[in-house]
């Protein structure tokens, strides 16, 4: 086939996520390796996105395929009632990299079906029913989750599900709470959301769902004492904390779960993408005993036909057996403390557009303003979404030179696979470098 071929399939039969179908124009990828992929034309291109930061593990590793092959040459399939090895192997291994007491997991196939779960779980272990979830927030788009979104995203979507309330998570660059310190932030944002769940009535609050390190909505890293502080409000009140590690997990902040860094323990974890890099599609919840033991004699009413399926698990036992054996949790730290971190404060050096550089592991985003003591940004925060204006310009001139970048409004996220070399980011820190003149020339 041509990418011509592949184009006209698209235009004429493909309906696209997120997009006015008659203004996009996809690009044809034809094959993939390591940190790179490739066009019909044969341009390459530097994947800074990590698809949507999930391939952590990088694209077309031989021994994921070779995984997926003796899997399927052995069982495709089997549904969720039957005992099934990978699954189990898939999910032990999951239980014993996450927090002591987090033993058993619910498979899902990717992160919008997990948090739908992790809700229900936690509606029905409190029998209380609200779930509060952060306004700079993604959580997928099924009915709830898009709901517990709260970014733009949602609008569209509304009215969807009921009993979400949205509160303010910490944001010490555009702060919500006018702090001046890292202390104030934490401090302040904790005090609003005890106030919140005060207001909103603790005995029907369920679940606060949150992002350990938000992702799509900026790379927002807490602040110290921040992840501990909302682990005490969910204590006080018998409230389940609910991680989204969908897109922070798995390598991604440089640990298995990026909650690690703080040395917290939520009660249910949601994960997909760098669970197995999305070689299939997999997702689920990481149950905490206390929660696992309301559903022993009572029966959890929800599943999946696809639930644990065999090949996206045993993708998951080889990616995880890759990870320990090729230490890229220990990589990807050292590329956000010795590589990414440095370069990217070296790009705000020389470029006024970045107004701010933050992030850990490979998970890091700058945000482009045209005034640097105001933080003004360089495009506004709207529905519009991803990449409006100067940002598209922005995008261009970083997809010109063979760098494939996440943009969404204002910012840059760097964000390549796990399993990328110095080298490779260097590669790419030197073309977004270039590509930043043009965000320069708004400033
Ligand atoms: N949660 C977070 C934090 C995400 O970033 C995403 C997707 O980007 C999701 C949930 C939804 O995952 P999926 O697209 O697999 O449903």
């Amino acid at each position: 086939m041509t990418g011509a071929q592949v184009r006209a399939d698209d235009r004429a039969h493909v309906f696209h996520s997120w997009s006015a179908q008659g203004l996009i124009n996809p690009l044809p990828v034809e094959r993939a390796e390591g940190s790179y992929f490739w066009d019909y034309e044969g341009r390459r291109y530097l994947d800074f996105s990590s698809q949507l930061v999930n391939i952590n593990i990088g694209h077309q590793h031989p021994r994921m395929i070779e995984a997926i092959q003796e899997q399927a040459a052995r069982l495709c399939t089997i549904q969720p009632a039957f005992a099934n090895d990978k699954r189990g192997e898939a999910a032990r291994m999951i239980a014993e990299v996450a927090p002591d007491n987090l033993n058993k997991v619910f498979f899902t196939n990717g992160g919008a079906e997990a948090n739908e779960n992790a809700i229900r779980l936690a509606r029905l272990h409190t029998g209380r029913h609200k779930v509060l979830s952060t306004y700079r927030s993604y959580h997928g788009s099924t009915a709830t989750a898009i709901t517990a979104t709260g970014d733009p995203r949602r609008w569209p979507n509304e009215p969807v599900a009921i009993g979400v309330v949205h509160f303010w998570g910490p944001y010490p660059y555009r702060s919500p709470f006018y702090s001046e310190t890292l202390e104030q932030e934490t401090q302040r944002a904790l005090q609003h959301l005890r106030d919140t769940v005060v207001f909103e009535g603790p005995a029907t609050i369920a679940a606060i769902l949150l992002e350990t390190v938000v992702g799509t909505n900026g790379i927002l890293v807490p602040p110290p004492g921040y992840l501990a502080g909302v682990r005490a409000i969910c204590d006080e009140f018998g409230i389940v904390f609910i991680a989204d590690e969908v897109m922070a997990g798995f390598g991604r902040c440089g640990e298995w779960f990026a909650i690690d860094r703080w040395g917290v323990a939520p009660d249910l974890i949601t994960f997909a993408k760098g669970v197995n890099s999305g070689y299939l599609p997999l997702g689920g919840v990481v149950i905490s005993d206390e929660i696992a033991e309301t559903f022993r004699e009572r029966p959890f009413p929800g599943g999946l036909t696809y639930s644990g399926h065999p090949l996206a698990c045993a993708s998951a036992v080889a990616s995880m057996q890759i990870f320990k054996e090729e230490g890229i949790i220990e990589h990807a730290r050292a590329l956000g403390d010795d590589v990414i971190g440095p370069g990217l404060a070296a790009l705000m050096e020389r470029h006024p557009s970045v107004g701010e550089v933050r992030g850990l592991g490979v998970f890091w985003a700058i945000e482009l303003v045209t005034h640097r003591e105001k933080r003004t940004p360089l495009v506004p925060f709207n529905a519009a979404g991803a990449a409006a204006g100067p940002m598209n310009e922005v995008a261009a001139a970083c997809k010109e030179q063979g760098l494939w970048p996440f943009t969404h409004f204002n910012r840059i996220h760097v964000v390549p696979p796990c399993t990328a070399t110095a080298d490779e980011v260097r590669e790419g820190l030197s073309i977004l470098d270039r590509a930043l003149t043009v965000a320069d020339r708004f400033y």
